[in-house]
């Protein structure tokens, strides 16, 4: 695999070198180009003289010895970590294809594979979009061995039917978090961070880092769903509101739908009591996803400034709805 990807690879880095722009010519951009592929051209070079070199004698390289000159693992996540790393540093990434357990849990055999490997299943929308999978037939069989307890890998398929892929950064493979980074997230998400500051928190700590706002808010919602798991929104919203410091009052439908929902901080009705004077009333419409009208009541400052008091989702603009709400405004002040 190395063999060939290396004379693939360097292959079209020549190429592509030759093809671009030279010194004395054009754009900027097209000399950054050309300076980065040959930057990659020598790192790979370098990469590849210390992979010949262990392949030829089974010794222990003090700078390589983590399994560049093994084939047997102490875990399953100590082989896939292993041939992840390889894999990505030649333009390739791997992924887990399937997993055999036993009985007990035991997980005893993996199979790896190209991540442009099997075919695009084609879902019942309209939207055309592109797939990156070729079927590409590169497989590894990971098995662990009772006898010494250990896993043993072995290459099932050793061809790619692709190029190498020649800058990793976009790759959604290359942007994920690691565990500790996203540990980081979820304590900074409780932190009430926004996603813009943690991603840049995450870059300043590791400049390698090429996550997007995009990789944040994945983290966000994944963090969000195992906080939430077991509950209902309406018991995620309402504990939401609970804990966060609002008083809240509900009317719900025979059905034990929620009708209407008013809640009001009590800091805002603390600035209420101190300037009572101006209540200014209004309600917006399509704002949410619920299509639910949404009421929001504010004051005024003496220096003419506003402020939030109170808001109320109501089921629809019925006299009976308005009057409910207001009713809730009044019942705070008592
Ligand atoms: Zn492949």
């Amino acid at each position: 695999m190395e063999e060939m990807l290396k004379t693939e690879r360097l292959h079209l880095l020549e190429q592509i070198c030759d093809l671009a722009p030279s010194n004395g010519a054009k754009s900027r951009v097209a000399m950054i180009f050309k300076y980065r592929l040959r930057q990659r051209r020598d790192e790979m070079m370098a990469f590849y003289a210390n992979l010949k070199l262990d392949d030829g004698e089974y010794e222990e390289s003090e700078e390589q010895g983590d399994g560049y000159n093994s084939d047997v693992f102490g875990s399953c996540e100590e082989l896939i970590n292993w041939v992840q790393k390889l894999a990505y540093s030649i333009g390739v990434v791997v992924i887990k294809r399937r997993s055999n357990k036993r009985s007990c849990g035991f997980m005893y055999r993996v199979v790896l594979q190209c991540d442009r490997g099997g075919e695009y299943k084609v879902k019942d929308s309209s939207k055309v979009t592109g797939t990156k999978k070729t079927n590409c037939p590169f497989e590894l069989e990971g098995t662990y061995s009772d006898d010494y307890d250990c896993w043993t890998l072995k290459v099932t398929c050793d061809q790619h039917n692709h190029q190498p892929v020649l800058f990793m950064e976009g790759h959604p493979y290359a942007k994920r978090l690691s565990e500790d980074e996203f540990n980081l997230v979820a304590e900074l998400t409780r932190m009430n961070v926004a996603p813009r500051d943690i991603l840049a928190i995450l870059k300043e700590r590791n400049l390698s880092n090429v996550s997007t706002l995009r990789t944040i808010y994945n983290a966000c919602n994944k963090i969000r769903m195992v906080d939430q798991v077991g509950k209902s929104p309406m018991q995620v919203l309402l504990s939401l509101l609970h804990s966060n410091g609002y008083v809240y009052e509900i009317t719900s439908t025979g059905l034990n739908e929620l009708e209407n929902l008013f809640f009001i901080h009590l800091t805002s009705f603390d600035i209420w009591r101190a300037i009572p004077h101006v209540l200014i009333i209004d309600v917006t419409y399509k704002t949410n996803h619920y299509n639910m009208p949404f009421l929001e009541v504010v004051g005024v400052t003496s220096t003419s400034k506003t402020f939030s008091i109170a808001f109320a989702f109501m089921h629809n603009e019925k006299t009976v709805n308005y009057t409910w709400v207001l009713n809730c405004l009044k019942l705070t002040l008592n």
